[in-house]
Parts: C-alpha cells; sequence; structure tokens
C-alpha cells in the first residue's frame, strides 16, 4: 500500500518481534497481522486461522456502485438501539467500543445482538469509486455470539457528531489500553443516518479469519463528523491506515433499497 508511514512499521515491527521471541512454534505470518507490510492483508491467508482470507470466494468489503445495485427484496433491518456506557479497547487494528446488552436489530423472524462497533481509516467499502475518511462497523451477533450482520456507515467531513464527542476526545492510543470517559454514554442510533437506504450483499468479516456468511448492510448515506473528530482517530498510531483492501465481487449481487 502506497500511504504506509515508515515509523508505523518500525513500531509495528518490533512489537511482532518482542511477541515472537514469547511465541515460539509460530513463523512471523502465523503469528500476526496487519495492515503494514509484511503482514498486510496480502498475507493474511498464512496466519493460522485466515485461510479463507485467501480462499473465500464472498469477502468484504467490496466497491458498491450506486448504478450497479439490483432492486432489494428481502428483509429490511429494523434497529433497537438503547443507550450504553462508552467502553473502548484498542486492540491493535482499531479502537472498539464494547457495547452493553439490550440493543438489538430485527432482520425477518431473526434478532441480533448488537455486540460492538468499530471504525476503520479511510473507509473500508468505496462507494461509486471514492473511500471516505472513515467508516464505523456495526456488529451484530447470533444467540452463540458468532457474528452475523455488520451495518457499516461512511463518515465524511462535516458536522461535529455530539454522540462521539466525549469518546473521541478519550480514544486509547496504544494496543492493550482501554478507555472508559467517567459518565460518557451513547446511543448507537446516533452513528445511523437519518435516511436509512442500504446497499445490502453477502459476505465476511474484513479481518482474520475473514469468516464468510455474514449479512453485510451498507448505509447508503454517510453520516458526519468533524475534521477533528476525524484526525482524531487518524491520528492514533499504528490504526492508519487500518482499511482491507476492496475484493471481488464474484458471483455476488448486491442490492440495494430506498428507506424511510
Ligand atoms: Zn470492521
Amino acid at each position: 500500500m502506497s500511504h504506509i508511514r515508515a515509523g508505523s512499521v518500525r513500531a509495528l515491527s518490533s512489537a511482532l518481534l518482542t511477541s515472537l521471541f514469547l511465541s515460539s512454534a509460530a513463523g512471523a505470518e502465523e503469528a500476526h497481522w496487519g495492515y503494514a507490510s509484511t503482514v498486510g492483508a496480502d498475507h493474511w491467508g498464512e496466519v493460522s486461522n485466515g485461510a479463507m482470507c485467501a480462499a473465500g470466494a464472498e469477502q468484504s468489503p467490496i466497491a458498491l456502485s450506486t448504478a450497479s445495485a439490483v432492486h432489494a427484496n428481502g428483509y429490511t433491518p429494523s434497529f433497537h438501539y438503547g443507550t450504553s456506557r462508552v467502553r473502548m479497547v484498542n486492540n491493535g487494528h482499531t479502537v472498539q467500543f464494547n457495547y452493553d446488552v439490550g440493543s438489538t436489530l430485527r432482520l425477518g423472524p431473526n434478532e441480533y445482538k448488537l455486540a460492538q462497533f468499530h471504525f476503520h481509516t479511510p473507509s473500508e467499502h468505496t462507494l461509486d469509486g471514492e473511500h471516505f475518511p472513515l467508516e464505523v462497523h456495526l456488529v451484530h451477533t447470533d444467540a452463540a455470539g458468532a457474528p452475523k450482520v455488520v451495518v457499516g456507515v461512511l463518515i465524511e467531513e462535516g458536522l461535529v457528531n455530539a454522540a462521539l464527542f466525549s469518546a473521541f476526545r478519550h480514544l486509547p492510543r496504544h494496543e492493550g489500553e482501554e478507555s472508559s470517559p467517567v459518565g460518557a454514554l451513547i446511543n448507537a442510533s446516533a452513528l445511523l443516518p437519518f435516511n436509512r437506504s442500504f446497499f445490502h450483499y453477502a459476505g465476511s468479516l474484513t479481518t482474520p479469519p475473514c469468516s464468510e456468511g455474514l449479512e453485510w448492510f451498507v448505509m447508503k448515506h454517510p453520516i458526519q463528523m468533524s475534521d477533528s473528530q476525524i484526525a482524531a482517530f487518524e491520528r492514533l498510531p499504528h490504526i492508519n491506515p487500518n482499511n482491507r483492501p476492496v475484493q471481488p465481487l464474484n458471483s455476488r449481487v448486491v442490492s440495494a433499497q430506498s428507506g424511510h
């Protein structure tokens, strides 16, 4: 990738070496994955549980095209999100917001639990050929706790996102760090655009193990965050960039539906 920063690569390499000495059996490519140089997306298939990243035919993200999407006639997701404490963790790949229990997404007869959301920079999906500065993924799990439905929302620069105001001023900067600003609450509904038009397709996790069988709903309309909020995420060490390149569509059909 062209926009790798030398500093990030150096820091990542030293972290990698440290843990390699701790886990002697695994080779470098098996032990770690990331977004830079030798541990980047082209190598995820070599990670111990990452075979699907290279072999899968229904991988995410993809390039979304307004003109080529067919009309959706499946279930429309309905969001039943409540308020959660802000509990962030920097897992070395992104900042993940673990969500309090009780918020769900319904899809026809099925109900999924909102487990967490997290961010990518730049966006993983492209819309009509364009990346956005950020993309948020709201991850919903089935009764067994497996991710099944992911809602992706593209983020453009604009007005400050008030719901994320406190959180984005206290982002955990380093791998393994957690941050829970005292009293901070969030309702994930604030991460959804007013217009709920969406693209829908069958895809995968965008990180190893790249498991397939996920339903993706990517909102057609972006939400906004301020330039300083976007910059706060972009400046986190080792996390910019943290987008997997778009994957071949193969025989999949992308549908689209107008919202309300
Ligand atoms: Zn993601």
